[in-house]
């Protein structure tokens, strides 16, 4: 084992290898691996080594597809068969939603360029011959389908590697890792140290332990995870090999196996491994078998797929693998730990494990992913996600897997666990509660305690009715909305404002005004909006997305300099209130004695008031495009403004609001927000945020870049669409049509109730975006027809929140 390296890799699963691989493949050739066994001995040896390329999100869906390609690759750089069946795949529907499901996960594929193909329960069953016709109402093909072999996959990468100049070395376990002054790792060994400038925690089912190591608890969990082989099916023998086939209503999936079929389930009483420690001497180990837990899932195999219960099983597995709470990887570096990188929670790894390899070694080599990997950041986590709240979700989300999340549905385990303190006041006022970074915040508001459940649903629920009288209320009169899921950071000092105005494109206000802002990287593409309030010559508040709080601070850490510049999260401290429509001041003027009258107390104003007893800062500011204040204070104070907006508002029609309605307004202006139209993969003209961008100011983070994009024009537009839909709107990641192809993606969609219309936000290509008519949308498998709007669909001069 050599004494220093570049890089050292700490495990040897199928995740390891894939990022050793491309490190290599990137440029970086003097790194090393370090296994404490064999290769695979973790949960990748007895994986079923099924590969799919269908995902909920468009972006892994994409690193899914290169993982798939890559195995010719590596097949061909090291000489090992990675044991490639591209069989094919079936996903099956039992029910009408899941079909709709399948049209828009077809549709969905279309602009990822996938050939998913719609098949009738006849078709599928010609393909798929050990189907019972009658538990089944239709099905998806994808050809891009199969299996792999999880030990040759996880060789070919580590000889690929090793071609490069990498080191492989096995049984070897890393027991400690102390970082030095300078950013650099003493890895410690039970073989002697390694000195290495960046560390990749790959541990797998032992990651959690590795990052307990450098003091971090990764939220995930191990689950155990039974699948069985049964004896030979006489029904397959002499037919070519079977699809790999998903039963979503089984909650099944089924591959061939040597002339048997293998059959795993995801069960519903799904058991956590290891939950808190994992024994480090389980080593290319199994657990015993439960088949009484998975008794369900088989009576429903056997009903589903009736040749499977006439043959005996061969051989059954019982092995483990790690979840995060949703289910996605965690990739990329660590918020307050230099050069510390992770890879793991990867519970497809035959799927996934190229692509994670592929965005971390960018990552680490370029300074950048290279392709938004948003959705498996680490940094998408926050405090919340402990030991415990992450067994909570994992089990829910284990228990899910193959089951339907309804665009509105809301999962409810975990929950309640972070609320405000007018959390009851609102549940008094029959709201339904959503969950957002463990939050708990309003939806919308029902008329009685009876009322306040939602249908879930792929079309318009019964909220639909109650979010129309919220926005009417919010058009016509005033309404109030908390808005304390909003992440906040304050940045101070002496140095603050020259700093702020290199991370931001945006020039940084002057005190007591807003300016909003995107924050570009270096290539200039889209990492965060935010509002920046002045609260003083060194002192301002950024408000931002909640979620993506621990990504902004990690960004800014890697910015700072060495004084001058100090930065807070502080989204708690500040909780929020907003009261928004035309008489949203006459209401809180008479809470307050300062004029806030459109002369004195302006469009964008930023200021610390006294509201009744309450100290308050208040911004001039709403997301709903109408005259509103956006009102922040400490917690303590919550409960009593809360009180007192609603006693001033009674009089004047005040009606509580929620995140539907909110949302729906927000479309209707054509406002973008992070993760939907504010992604890095856009720049700022393509977003439409060109006039937050000021050149002149002088230098700043993607400013060249912004330059190129300006002149150039960019490749994408941001463009806001009316769809003549009939019950459903889009909802995001549909395809737009433009005279019969599929030229983009819808991010955002919703009913606007103040315009009574179907709207969508989404991106085409520049030169589509100036076409004025030929459009579709895709909503669950329907082309409806779709006009380009030239404007936002609401007060598209913004007259009405400056008024
Ligand atoms: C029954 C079953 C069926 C599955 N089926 C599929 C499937 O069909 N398709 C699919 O894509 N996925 C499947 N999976 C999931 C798949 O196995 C995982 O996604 C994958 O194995 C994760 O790989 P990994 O490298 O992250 O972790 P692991 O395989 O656990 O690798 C981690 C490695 O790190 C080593 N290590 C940890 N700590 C140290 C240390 N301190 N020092 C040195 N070495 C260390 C370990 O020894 C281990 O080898 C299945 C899993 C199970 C259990």
């Amino acid at each position: 084992m050599r004494g220093a390296a570049r890089v050292v890799v700490v495990g040897g699963g199928v995740v390891g290898a894939s990022v050793l691989y491309h490190l290599t493949k990137a440029g970086w050739t003097d790194v090393m691996l370090i296994e404490r066994d064999e290769l695979t001995c973790g949960s990748t040896w007895h994986a079923a080594g099924g590969m799919h390329t269908v995902n909920g999100d468009p972006n892994i869906a994409r690193l899914q597809q290169y993982t798939i390609n890559l195995y010719r690759e590596i097949e061909r750089i090291s000489g090992q068969s990675c044991g490639v069946h591209l069989t094919g795949g079936l996903m099956l529907a039992g029910t009408r939603e899941r079909l709709d499901w399948l049209r828009m996960a077809q549709a969905r594929g279309r602009y990822l360029g996938m050939e998913l193909e719609m098949l009738t329960v006849d078709e599928a069953a010609r393909r798929f011959p050990l189907l019972d016709k009658r538990h089944f109402v239709g099905a998806i093909f994808d050809p891009a389908e199969g299996h792999v072999d999880p030990y040759g996959v996880t060789q070919a990468y580590a000889k690929s590697a090793q071609i490069a100049g990498a080191e492989v070395v096995r049984h070897t376990r890393v027991v400690d890792l102390k970082p030095r002054s300078d950013g650099t790792w003493d890895v410690i060994t039970d073989h002697g140290n390694v000195h290495a400038e960046h560390v990749v925690n790959a541990g797998g089912l032992w990651a959690r332990e590795v990052g307990r190591m450098v003091g971090l608890e990764l939220p995930i969990l191990a689950m155990e995870h039974q699948y069985l082989i049964t004896e030979e099916v006489p029904q397959i023998s002499g037919l070519p090999e079977q699809l790999h086939c998903i039963d979503f209503e089984g909650e099944l999936y089924l591959r061939e196996e040597r002339g048997g079929m293998l059959l795993g389930t995801y069960e519903r009483a799904g058991v956590p491994w290891s939950p808190v420690t994992t024994p480090w001497d389980f080593a290319q180990s199994l657990l015993p078998n439960d088949l009484d837990r998975i008794a369900p899932s088989l009576e429903v195999a056997f009903e589903h797929f009736p040749a499977l219960g006439e043959v005996g099983i061969r051989k059954v597995v019982n092995g483990p693998f790690t979840f995060a709470p949703d289910g996605n990887p965690l990739v990329g570096p660590i918020k307050g730990l230099r050069n510390f990188w992770v890879a793991c929670g990867v519970m497809a790894g035959f799927s996934q494990g190229g692509g994670v390899g592929l965005a971390l070694s960018q990552w680490m080599v370029n300074g950048d992913p290279g392709s938004d990997i948003w959705a498996m950041d680490v940094a998408r986590y926050g405090d919340w996600t402990t030991l415990a709240y992450t067994s909570a979700k994992v089990r829910e989300n284990y228990s899910r897997r193959f089951r339907i999340r309804f665009p509105n549905e809301e999962l409810p385990a975990g929950r309640p666990l972070r609320t405000t303190p007018i959390y009851d006041r609102l549940h008094e006022a029959h709201a339904v509660f959503g969950e957002y970074c463990g939050l708990e915040h309003p939806l919308w508001f029902a008329p009685s305690e009876a009322q306040a459940r939602e249908d879930v649903t792929f079309h318009r629920s019964n909220a639909h009715t109650h979010v129309a009288e919220e926005c009417r209320a919010v058009q016509e009169r005033v309404g109030l909305i908390e808005t304390s899921n909003y992440g906040k950071i304050e940045i101070t000092g002496p140095g603050a404002a020259d700093w702020l105005s290199r991370v931001m494109a945006n020039r940084v206000p002057a005190v007591g005004r807003i300016a909003l802002t995107p924050m570009l990287n270096d290539r200039g593409k889209l990492i965060g909006d935010f509002t920046m309030c002045r609260l003083a010559a060194d002192r301002v508040l950024l408000i931002g997305t909640l979620a993506a709080e621990t990504y902004y601070l990690r960004w800014f850490e890697r910015h700072l300099p060495p004084a001058g510049v100090h930065v807070r999260a502080c989204a708690m401290e500040h909780v929020g209130l907003s009261v928004a429509g035309p008489a949203s001041r006459a209401l809180l003027q008479r809470l307050v004695r300062d004029d806030l009258s459109n002369p004195a107390f302006p469009f964008l104003t930023f200021r610390r008031l006294d509201i009744g007893m309450i100290p308050a800062l208040v911004g001039r500011i709403s997301f709903t495009g109408e005259l509103g204040y956006e009102i922040w204070v400490s917690p303590d104070y919550q409960r009593a403004l809360y009180e007192l907006l609603v006693e001033a508002g009674s009089n004047r029609g005040l009606k509580p609001f929620g995140a539907r309605a909110l949302n729906a307004m927000r479309v209707e202006k054509g406002f973008g927000t992070w993760a939907r139209e504010f992604r890095p993969i856009y720049g700022p003209y393509e977003a439409g945020l060109g006039r937050f961008v000021a050149l002149e100011k002088g230098d700043f983070i993607g400013r060249a870049a912004a330059v190129n994009e300006r002149s150039s024009g960019g490749e994408l537009r941001l463009v806001a669409f009316a769809i003549d839909a009939a019950d459903a709107d889009a909802i995001g990641d549909e395809p737009i049509w433009h005279d019969g192809r599929v030229v983009g993606w819808v991010t955002s969609g919703a009913y606007g109730h103040r315009v009574g219309r179907s709207l969508a936000l989404g991106y085409v290509p520049a030169a589509v975006a100036a076409a004025s008519a030929g459009f579709e949308i895709e909503i669950i498998g329907e082309r409806r027809p779709a006009e380009r709007l030239a404007a936002c669909a609401y007060d598209a001069s913004g007259g009405r929140m400056r008024s």
